[in-house]
């Protein structure tokens, strides 16, 4: 499509990929931007994509595109389980995702985020968090995701790891350590899912993870979505389990989603030869 405005009168916000290519944003108003304790935190508004986070200068969600990505992170795992009502979400804090496990009737939600003033400007700018948390279902815990795992005296039937990209304070949740210490909070029939970055961007952190996640989990399988406003619009999850295949699903997701339906769900988990080849080498 032709672009119509090719002046330079827009600030412009941008994301790096790696040194020398991104994504851009017009800004049309800024809305929040401070350091927080753990990192800097903006909130922008763009024409396109509407209010728009970013932590440490990379794009974490979008009002536009947001669905894509927390639909596919929790309806897999939520479907595939016989009957998920423990849930635990680690990182999360514009609340995406436990506004998608609050579709099925969980008895609980276990929510621990780091940084409080992602979710005080969360709660401010994305109206989706504040509805959750008034759900009695959830509770909110301001915590390091290691060390409430560590602590943790419960077992989840699914944790959802969403972290930011392994740098900053998400750094632990990216470890070997960490996933030993999820899967001993999982009951028998438990499910982890976390985000695994951009396949084509980020392929050696797939590889280092998927040598150690193969070691700790049974069955470990690679699923994509595209995400329009993430690293080559195309993002990546591993789904991890002793018992459970997710691509003999029998149940019916909710109503009202946007991108997750039955045949997304098979599709996510066709693997493009790149992805298939990595897979097959790593054994
Ligand atoms: N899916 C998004 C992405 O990949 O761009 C990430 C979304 S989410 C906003 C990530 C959240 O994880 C942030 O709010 C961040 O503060 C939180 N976080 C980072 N490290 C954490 C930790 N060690 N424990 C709990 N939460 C953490």
């Amino acid at each position: 499509m032709k672009r119509e405005k090719f002046d330079s009168f827009w600030l412009e916000k941008k994301e790096y990929h790696t040194n020398s290519c991104g994504l851009f944003f017009e800004v049309q108003k800024v809305l929040y931007a401070e350091n927080s304790k753990y990192q800097r935190i903006e909130v922008i508004e763009n024409e396109f994509f509407g209010r728009i986070l970013f932590l440490d200068g990379l794009v974490q969600t979008t009002e536009r595109d947001e669905f894509y990505y927390h639909e596919m992170m929790v309806h897999p795992a939520l479907i595939a389980h016989p009957h998920p009502q423990k849930v635990l979400v680690i990182g999360g804090g514009d609340g995406g995702v436990v506004r998608e496990i609050l579709r099925y009737s969980v008895e609980k939600v276990d929510f621990v985020e780091i940084d409080e003033e992602v979710i005080n400007v969360c709660r401010k700018y994305f109206p989706w968090l504040k509805k959750l948390l008034g759900d009695e279902r959830v509770n909110l815990f301001i915590d390091d995701g290691f060390n409430f795992v560590n602590k943790a005296s419960e077992k989840y039937d699914v944790v959802l790891v969403d972290s930011s990209e392994p740098v900053g304070p998400s750094v632990s949740l990216h470890e070997q350590e960490f996933y030993l210490a999820v899967k001993s909070k999982l009951t028998t029939q438990g499910i982890v899912v976390a985000q695994m970055g951009s396949p084509f961007f980020h392929q050696e952190e797939l590889v280092r993870k998927f040598t150690f996640l193969k070691d700790i989990f049974s069955k470990v399988y690679f699923y994509t979505s595209p995400v329009p406003t993430y690293p080559a619009g195309e993002w990546g999850y591993v789904f991890l389990s002793d018992k459970i295949d997710p691509r003999q699903i029998k149940r019916k997701p909710p109503k009202g989603l946007k991108y997750y339906n039955a045949e997304t769900h098979q599709r996510a988990f066709l693997l493009p030869q790149l992805l298939a080849k990595l897979r097959q080498d790593l054994g």
